[in-house]
C-alpha cells in the first residue's frame, strides 16, 4: 500500500522516499581535484551492475513510488549505450522524471540521441570559464568540449539546464560573478556547491579552500537582487530568484545548512550498494540480491522496503575534520 505520494518507502523518521541518484559507473574522463585522487583505481568490471541490472533495480524502486530517478556516476555519459538504459527507462509508467548529471565533455555528440531516448533533464558541471584553470581543476579536461556540449544540449531543446559549480577558495572564487553572469546570459539556472570531505584527497587542503553558500551570496548580491524561493525539493539545494532575470541561483551547503529532516532520496553506487545517506555509510548490496536471484524483483524490492529502516537521521559534515567517508565522490554519485 503507498502513501498519498504513492511512496511505499518510509524510513524511521516518517521520510518518504520517492527520489533514486544511481551511479551507472565510477569510471570518468575527468579527475577533479575534489572528487577523485590523481591516480585513481577503478572497479573491476564484472563488479559494476549490468545495464539490465541497472533498469531491473530501477523499476523495482518505481514500482515501489519513486518518481524520480537520475543517472550520475564518475560520468555517465562515458558509460556504452547509456541511451539504451535512457530508453529503456524512460518507458516506466510512473517515473515523472529521469534526469542525469555530467561533466559535459560527451554531450556534443549524445545530447540528441539522450533528448530521443526520453531524457527529461540534464545537469552539467562547470566550475570555471578559464581553459587553464579548467585544466587545473579537472586535471584532464577541455573547457571548449563541454563548452560546446552545453550548446548542444540547449539547441537539442532540453528544458531549462541547470549548471553546477563547486567553488574553492584561492581557485575559482575569483569567478563567482563570471558564472552568474554566464548562466544569466545563457538562460540556465545554476547551483554553486561547498565542497563536501567525501574521499581522501591530498591536492588541497579542504578547510583552507571552504568557502560558504552565505559569503557566495553575498559576493552575489554586488549584482543580482536576490529573493528567497519557498520552493523545497526533498533536497539540499536552496533556490533564489535574481530579480528581472529568467533562471534560479541555487546553493548546497552540506556543512551550514541541515537539510536532513526532509531528505527524500537514496543513491545506489555503481556497484550496487544502496546508500541511505550521502554523509554515512549505511548501505545494503542490491548486487548480491540481484546476482543471486537474477530477474526476481520481488525480492529486490523486499529488500528495498526493510533497507528503509537503515536510513540515519542526518549527516554531520565538519569541513575542519578529517572525512569520515572514505569513498570518493565518483563512487557515490554526488
Ligand atoms: N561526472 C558528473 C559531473 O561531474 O557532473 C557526475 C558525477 S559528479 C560526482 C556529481 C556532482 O558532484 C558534480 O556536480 C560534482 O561537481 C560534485 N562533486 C564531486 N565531488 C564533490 C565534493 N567533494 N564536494 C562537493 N561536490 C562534489
Ligand atoms: Fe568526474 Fe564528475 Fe568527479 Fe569530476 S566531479 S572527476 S567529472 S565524476
Amino acid at each position: 500500500m503507498g502513501n498519498s505520494d504513492g511512496s511505499v518507502l518510509v524510513d524511521r523518521f516518517g521520510r518518504h522516499v520517492t527520489y533514486l541518484r544511481i551511479s551507472v559507473t565510477d569510471r570518468c574522463d575527468f579527475r577533479c581535484v575534489y572528487c577523485m585522487a590523481e591516480e585513481m583505481t577503478f572497479v573491476p568490471r564484472k563488479e559494476i551492475l549490468t545495464l539490465e541490472e541497472i533498469a531491473l533495480v530501477c523499476r523495482a524502486f518505481v514500482e515501489l513510488g519513486v518518481n524520480k530517478i537520475r543517472l550520475t556516476g564518475g560520468e555517465p555519459l562515458i558509460r556504452g549505450n547509456i541511451q539504451s538504459l535512457v530508453s529503456n527507462l524512460s518507458q516506466l509508467p510512473d517515473l515523472k522524471e529521469l534526469s542525469l548529471t555530467s561533466n559535459g565533455s560527451q554531450l556534443s555528440q549524445l545530447a540528441t540521441p539522450l533528448f530521443q531516448a526520453g531524457l527529461n533533464r540534464i545537469n552539467i558541471s562547470l566550475d570555471t570559464l578559464k581553459p587553464e584553470k579548467f585544466k587545473e581543476i579537472t586535471r584532464t579536461g577541455n573547457l571548449d568540449k563541454v563548452l560546446k556540449g552545453i550548446e548542444a544540449a540547449k539547441n537539442v531543446g532540453f528544458n531549462k539546464l541547470k549548471l553546477n559549480s563547486v567553488i574553492l577558495k584561492g581557485r575559482n572564487d575569483d569567478e563567482i560573478l563570471d558564472l552568474a553572469e554566464f548562466a544569466v546570459k545563457n538562460g540556465h539556472d545554476l547551483t554553486f556547491i561547498e565542497e563536501m570531505p567525501v574521499g581522501f584527497i591530498d591536492e588541497h587542503e579542504r578547510d583552507k579552500c571552504f568557502i560558504s553558500s552565505e559569503e557566495i551570496r553575498e559576493r552575489l548580491s554586488s549584482l543580482y537582487e536576490l529573493s528567497a524561493s519557498s520552493e523545497n525539493s526533498g533536497g539540499p539545494a536552496r533556490y533564489y530568484y535574481a530579480k528581472g532575470e529568467n533562471i534560479r541561483f541555487g546553493f548546497i551547503s552540506p556543512h551550514s545548512d541541515n537539510f536532513c529532516s526532509s531528505c527524500n532520496r537514496v543513491r545506489v553506487t555503481a556497484e550496487g550498494q544502496l546508500l541511505l545517506c550521502l554523509g554515512n555509510e549505511h548501505s545494503i548490496d542490491l548486487k548480491s540480491i540481484v546476482r543471486r536471484h537474477p530477474g526476481d524483483i520481488k525480492v529486490l524490492k523486499k529488500a528495498i522496503i526493510e533497507a528503509m529502516s537503515l536510513k540515519p537521521e542526518r549527516h554531520y559534515f565538519n569541513h575542519e575534520e578529517e572525512p569520515k567517508i572514505v569513498r570518493f565522490m565518483n563512487a557515490t554519485g554526488g
